[in-house]
């Protein structure tokens, strides 16, 4: 009985420990990991946050001339993996914690990106931000793109596979 008084008592004292949410908008704390969301003048669609993703929320899709990437946050776990590999910051974790809807397509974000096609085949192969973002980081400025920059670059991996395999041939068979 003492013990009870005691624990009544305690409790008394802390006062209320509960917030009145969802009667009262509640803010997340600062850094608070929430859902995530697509930037989609940043994406390059480059696909890293699907591979990453444990649930495999992410899925990239090439369609024609267009590769679609879509978010589906439905059983997302908040684990920012997504964001911690995306190259372009992109792809962000927001402070929104309140996934309840009455329609799961609210659960979806995506972005279309336009795509590069190979030279050799004419396959849609990867996006034209990815090669704008090759040609940026991985050429000095002095390069004249149009002239210098390896033509492998406007092919697909199994033209360049191609060439590169007719060539080892070649050489194997000269000696
Ligand atoms: S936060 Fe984690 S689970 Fe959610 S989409 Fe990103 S990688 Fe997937
Ligand atoms: S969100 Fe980032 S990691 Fe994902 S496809 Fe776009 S650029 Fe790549």
């Amino acid at each position: 009985m003492l013990s009870k008084i005691k624990e009544a008592l305690i409790c008394l004292r802390a006062g209320r420990v509960t917030l009145p949410y969802p009667f009262v908008p509640l803010k997340a704390p600062p850094r608070f990991r929430g859902r995530p969301t697509i930037d989609g003048a940043k994406c390059i669609g480059c696909g890293a946050c699907a591979e990453v993703c444990p649930p495999r929320l992410i899925e990239v899709n090439d369609a024609a001339s267009t590769r679609t990437v879509e978010l589906n946050y439905s059983r997302c776990t908040y684990c920012a993996r997504c964001q911690e590999i995306c190259p372009t910051g992109a792809m962000t974790c927001t402070e929104d914690f309140e996934m309840a809807t009455a329609d799961r397509k609210n659960l979806t974000v995506s972005v279309q990106l336009d795509m590069v096609h190979c030279e050799t085949c004419g396959k849609a192969f990867m996006t034209k931000r990815m090669l704008d973002k090759m040609l940026t980081e991985f050429c000095p400025p002095w390069m004249n793109k149009k002239i210098d920059v390896p033509k492998w670059l406007w092919q697909c991996p199994q033209c360049r596979l191609d060439k590169t395999g007719s060539v080892i041939e070649g050489s194997i068979k000269n000696g």
